[in-house]
């Protein structure tokens, strides 16, 4: 890759693959990351599950594939513009949001709670174990090998005691170091990607209103701008106009910010990045505060919606009910599942059961898991419907 800063991840001072494999012929090893992870089935299913809105609601809807493609896309751009890896950036992105249940945020809660026991469900952690380990195509190897840097741009949080348990890819959450710029900037792009999403779905879906959004300064300010240059827009064009703006300023900032951190961070190396207290890619301070001030309004006021609450009810007893059926008596379980939980039960017991079941249920589609729902519990359904898993 030409014009990488000294700073930035490379293929050459990788950690590399846990299994050591040859190099691609006309490929960087993050380009070959970025390929397995869009090759994988895990990346497949994004697209039938639930970021905000559950995905048959509306066709128009931001899915998990919809919104990782646009974080990749904001993600490349300030890769490209640091000087940082692109390809890397790219891999993170589209892999970040892997583990994630069906249902989005309410499924993950659902199995957390399942899983309280059995040391918790964390999407986040899950998107590694789907990388490290789930994917299983491969003839020398589970997962997808991926090379240490995009795994470690995957795993955005972890608690200690579970940073002890994965080793050299959390060793940063015991240290208290940090990841390559590349991860930072991905975890950024995250939400950048998902706060003005979730404005455009909400408005174009009406739970949430213009007149509510007026008191939101990063809103408002675009609004502004947008009438006073085109005073007669039908809506749509209208909350298109003003989100490209949003995310436009935000990537502006965040360009800006990080680049003036990072020049008087006097960085020569990777090793500098990883020496810092903490993250040099961020937003300015005024952009931190009213990037917050949205965040907030969007949690008030489209996440805790009735019309989406009613879907985290109804996610909550799905996947509860999946849960304890399964844990109740593994053998109604796929062969693989089941199998997949028999070893788990030989290496860890109960709580080896519980995470092949919580592996299967997260690795399910919203659709997936309602149908596997009714075939378990509505007498009437035939157990035969042919829907891959
Ligand atoms: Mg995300």
């Amino acid at each position: 890759m030409e014009n990488l800063a000294p700073y930035a991840s490379n293929s050459a001072s990788s950690r590399g693959r846990v299994y050591a494999e040859e190099s691609p012929t006309y490929r960087n090893q993050y380009q070959r990351d970025r390929d397995r992870i869009i090759h994988s089935a895990a990346f497949r299913r994004l697209e039938y599950k639930t970021q905000v809105f559950v995905n048959h609601e509306g066709d128009l809807f931001r899915t998990r594939l919809t919104h990782s493609l646009e974080v990749a896309q904001i993600a490349r751009s300030i890769a490209r513009e640091l000087n940082l890896h692109e390809d890397l950036a790219e891999a993170i992105a589209l892999s970040h949001d892997l583990g994630h249940t069906p249902f989005g945020h309410a499924g993950q809660t659902a199995l957390n709670q399942s899983m309280k026991e059995f040391g918790g469900f964390e999407h986040n952690q899950q998107s590694l174990r789907v990388v490290d380990k789930l994917e299983q195509k491969y003839a020398e190897f589970n997962g997808l090998n991926l090379m240490f840097e995009t795994r470690e741009g995957i795993l955005k949080h972890c608690s200690v005691k579970n940073a002890k348990e994965l080793g050299e890819v959390a060793q940063r959450f015991i240290d208290g170091t940090q990841p390559s710029l590349e991860a930072q900037l991905v975890d950024l792009s995250d939400e950048t990607a998902y706060s003005n999403h979730d404005v455009d779905d909400g408005l174009r879906y009406g739970l949430i209103s213009f007149d509510e959004l007026m008191d939101i300064k990063l809103f408002s300010g675009q609004y502004e701008k947008v009438k006073k240059k085109y005073n007669d827009l039908n809506e749509r064009r209208l909350i298109h106009e003003i989100i490209r703006r949003m995310i436009n300023v935000m990537v502006v900032d965040l360009i800006d910010t990080s680049r003036s951190n990072i020049e008087k961070a006097g960085l020569k190396s990777l090793d500098d990045v990883r020496k810092q207290k903490k993250p040099l890619i961020s937003f300015s301070e005024d952009m931190a505060a009213q990037n917050l001030e949205l965040k907030q309004f969007l949690r008030k006021n489209l996440y805790q919606h009735y019309r989406v609450h009613r879907m985290s009810t109804k996610a909550l007893d799905i996947l509860t009910s999946l849960f304890n059926a399964f844990m109740n008596d593994i053998r109604i379980l796929p062969q693989e599942a089941r199998e997949a939980c028999e070893k788990l039960k030989r290496e860890s017991g109960e709580a080896g059961v519980a995470r092949g079941v919580a592996d299967y249920i997260a690795g399910m589609t919203d659709r997936y898991a309602i149908v596997e729902y009714e075939r378990i519990f509505n007498p009437r359904q035939l157990s035969f419907t042919n829907l891959i898993p």
